[in-house]
């Protein structure tokens, strides 16, 4: 389940709420209890965190050798 972070405007708490997406902009309440509060953009993404590992693929290739009829 996802999890937001939310600010409140009248006490300027931050806290953290895990909840489904369906919700994710739902009313909430900070914890001491006001009622402006507001949705914080966070870096929240992947579902299913197994092991973020870094291998990225990477961009680049269509070079070099075939251009320049080195490979004949
Ligand atoms: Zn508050």
């Amino acid at each position: 389940m996802p999890r937001y972070d939310y600010r409140c405007r009248t006490c300027g708490a931050t806290f953290e709420l895990n909840r489904p997406m369906s919700q994710a902009n739902a009313p909430t309440v900070c914890p001491t209890g006001h009622d402006d509060v507001v949705k914080l953009m966070s870096m929240v993404a992947v579902t299913g965190t197994a092991g973020a590992g870094g291998a990225a693929p990477q961009a680049g290739g269509g070079g070099g050798c075939c251009g320049g009829g080195c490979c004949g």
